[in-house]
């Protein structure tokens, strides 16, 4: 019987693994798909590069530093720059983009180098059994003491010892690879309808670009796309490109729900998408895999119990979670926005503030007391920060 068998390789998993065999444990990591392009944007935040930039930049994963993040309001097409430093987070760049091919290959390999075995197998059925686990797979069956769920957003480890997420605790994500163009900004469009926004996320061939929209609110995944198309075409920022569709859901979770979150039991534990650990505002879902999966190894590997794994997850990750899901409905409303936009174009303070929200080193917590405290954009933005009822 092996130590931990984890189900799935994207970032959670593969730095779980990592983070595992690094203390000794005999770990079996499980996934079929790779290489593989995951749909998402790519963006790797200051904090999240923090975790593992020695094992990234061992194996050169090409990235565009991202210099700039330009916001829009559709409505009135007002726009405002954000400048983003290039050494910031513990001397990490803001943001960078990758490709998820290339990014996710790169920690898979230093868990393979670090130890972990690797089987190429999609798992079909995780059995509790005689104070472990039985593991099926397409190549057969494995026994484990432990098992972690890092099978993202519909996971079948959730399914066995948890429930899956609702409907409404879900997004949909859809959108294009835009294949040949590339840029060294990223575009945030602020739209009304679905409330949310498009955003064009440049790796070094290709543009992610998409839209999401809470998956029970009546809008189809063609539809998405549409919008997603019309803006393309609008903007012109992927002309000339190959475009390929994607979509795929998030886990959006609202408050409540990050409350009654089911992370781990006696012998499991679930990690990334698969606990439902992404940002409800941003959609940060990268650097919350990678913390989750190394909080759950670090608990596994001192022997400790889970539920002091549930628990670091609550206090360092859910309690913001769950402020940015309290703010997402004032956050999503034209006035709001269009404000926002406005701020951002006036004050250097806002300007430094947003920066610091996409980098992920703004706590929602205190955010909207530090927007109060720029008073020089006057009391329209008084007004705006106070509408954030938090
Ligand atoms: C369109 C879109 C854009 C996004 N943009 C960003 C962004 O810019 N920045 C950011 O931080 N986050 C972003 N996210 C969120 C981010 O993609 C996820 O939060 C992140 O990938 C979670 O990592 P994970 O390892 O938990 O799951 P995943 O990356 O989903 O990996 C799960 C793995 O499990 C494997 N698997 C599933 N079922 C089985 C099975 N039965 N047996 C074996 N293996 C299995 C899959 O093959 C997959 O490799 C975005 C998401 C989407 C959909």
């Amino acid at each position: 019987m092996i130590d931990v068998a984890i189900v799935g390789a994207g970032p959670a998993g593969a730095w779980a693994a990592y983070s595992l065999a690094t203390r000794g444990a005999r770990v079996t990591l499980i996934d079929p798909s790779h290489p593989r392009e995951k749909p998402c944007g790519g963006g790797v935040t200051g904090r999240a590069l923090a975790l593992i930039a020695p094992r990234l930049a061992e194996r050169g994963v090409p990235r565009c530093c991202i210099q700039r993040a330009r916001f829009v309001d559709s409505p009135t097409g007002r726009s405002a720059s954000v400048r983003l430093e290039q050494r910031a987070v513990e001397a990490q760049p803001d943001l960078i983009v990758a490709s998820r091919t290339q990014f996710d290959a790169a920690l898979l390999a230093a868990a393979r180098q670090a130890g972990a075995d690797i089987r190429e197998s999609r798992v079909t059925d995780v059995v509790g059994e005689n104070g472990g686990f039985r593991i099926e797979t397409r190549a057969g069956v494995l026994h484990a003491a432990r098992v972690i769920g890092a099978d993202g957003a519909n996971s079948l480890v959730r399914r066995r010892v948890a429930r899956s997420f609702r409907r409404d605790q879900l997004s949909i994500a859809t959108g294009f690879f835009a294949r040949g163009v590339s840029s060294d900004e990223i575009v945030i469009e602020f739209v009304a309808d679905p409330p949310g926004y498009i955003w064009s996320f440049p790796r070094p061939d290709h543009l992610a670009i998409g839209i999401c929209a809470q998956a029970d609110a009546g809008i189809g995944a063609d539809t998405l796309r549409q919008v997603t198309s019309a803006w393309i075409e609008k903007t012109g920022l992927a002309r000339g490109a190959r475009l390929q569709p994607y979509s795929w859901p998030i886990p959006s979770l609202s408050a409540r729900d990050f409350d009654d979150l089911e992370l781990a039991g006696p012998r499991w534990c679930l990690v990334g998408d698969a606990a439902g650990l992404v940002d409800p505002i941003t959609r940060e879902g990268i650097f919350f895999a990678l913390a989750s999966g190394q909080w759950a190894a670090e608990a596994m590997a001192a022997e400790s119990d889970l539920t002091m794994y549930a628990s670091r997850v609550r206090d360092e990750a859910i309690a913001e979670l769950a402020h940015a899901a309290r703010l997402r409905s004032s956050f999503f409303t034209p006035a709001f926005l269009a404000l926002l936009v406005d701020a951002l174009q006036q004050s250097e303070s806002v300007r430094a503030v947003m920066a610091d929200l996409v980098a992920g080193r703004q706590p929602y917590a205190t955010l909207k007391w530090r927007l109060l405290r720029t008073f020089e954009v006057g009391l329209a933005w008084r007004y705006l920060a106070r509408a954030l009822q938090i």
